[in-house]
């Protein structure tokens, strides 16, 4: 069994809303120097809202509106932007509703790092639709002036998550779309800081919107991440590991499974987490408190100190 400072440190943790999975975490947690902070559903609480929306194509040969087509798909989707997407499509109902109010869907597919897509029904026929990040418009090789349009969209939301809806590969409607950052993400930044560890965004999401959170948690944008496809997670946390740099990496796991997996500690966010996180995770943050992470450090720290 496991020594008793050890099994009081994991009971500890529990009380305050950290489970700690196994006993060998509370002797690697004290040598952690370098942590990797997931942004959508990590540092922010993952519930988003569409502030703007921006009409780039008038699709006129279409039965169903732009929006409606991208809530269709988005219905398919778990990730955070989705529910907001829905609810500006339907209004905030309940999933039956959703079902009835949205046309059918088949073909979806997650593409990683970028966004969705599928065909979606428009009438009597099936239209092609994209939704997510800039790099749809690459993926349907938008023409320039397109790309141009929707850099001037982004451009004029810098805080927010932009995502671009495509039909047909055109770029039909854009949407501006923010969540709020935890309370308490500051004072975790602030405290993992004090106890010698370097903490850095790895976000999916463009560098305009990472570096709005960045200031506000109080991290230098400079050593941040953006825009990363979810292996270069995996591969940044390898490269640290590989540094002799024992790294934890705080993640909800929509995309970044593979580098909690990686990471000397994965803490995965309990309530927002897919499933697949918690799995892969050494711990899992039963809490939205995010200052109970380094709050756990301190007390695995002394539980080590106290068995010396
Ligand atoms: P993070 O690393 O901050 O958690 P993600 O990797 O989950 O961010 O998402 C990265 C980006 O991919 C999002 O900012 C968004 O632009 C795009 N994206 C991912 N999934 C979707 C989706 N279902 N609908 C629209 N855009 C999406
Ligand atoms: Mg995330």
């Amino acid at each position: 069994g496991a020594p008793l400072a050890t099994t009081c440190a994991v009971a500890a943790a529990a009380t305050r809303g950290v489970f700690i999975k196994q006993p060998e975490t509370v002797e690697q947690l004290p040598s952690i120097v370098s942590v990797g902070l997931d942004k959508t559903g990590t540092l922010t609480t993952g519930e988003f809202g569409v502030r703007a929306q921006e009409t780039f194509e008038k699709m006129h040969d279409l039965a169903v509106e732009p929006l409606n087509l991208a809530a269709a798909l988005e219905m398919k989707s778990a990730h955070p932007i989705a529910a907001a997407i829905v609810s500006k499509a339907v209004g905030c109902v309940g999933e039956a509703y959703e079902q009835d109010a949205l046309p059918a869907v088949k073909k979806f597919r997650i593409v990683e790092g970028v966004g969705i897509k599928g065909e979606v029904k428009a009438g009597n026929t099936f239209v092609t639709v994209h939704v997510g990040n800039k790099r749809v418009l690459d993926a349907v090789n938008a023409d320039p002036t397109q790309q141009a349009k929707f850099t001037r969209f982004q451009d004029s939301h810098p805080d927010d998550t932009v995502v671009a809806v495509m039909i047909k590969g055109r770029l039909a409607l854009g949407l501006a779309l923010n969540d709020t950052v935890r309370r308490d993400a500051a004072c975790m930044v602030e405290e993992l800081h004090r106890m010698g560890c370097e903490a850095r965004i790895l976000t999916g999401d463009a560098a305009s919107a990472g570096r709005s959170v960045a200031a506000t948690v109080g991290i230098d944008p400079t050593i941040c991440q953006f825009s990363m496809h979810p292996e270069e997670k995996q591969q940044w946390v390898q490269k640290e590991e590989n540094s002799k740099r024992p790294t934890l990496m705080l993640g909800d796991g929509i995309n970044d499974a593979t580098a909690l997996a990686t990471a000397t500690v994965g803490a995965a966010m309990g309530e927002t987490s897919a499933a697949l996180a918690a799995k892969s995770a050494n711990m899992v943050m039963m809490t939205d408190r995010l200052i109970r992470l380094p709050q756990c450090i301190r007390l695995c720290r002394y539980a080590l100190w106290i068995q010396r």
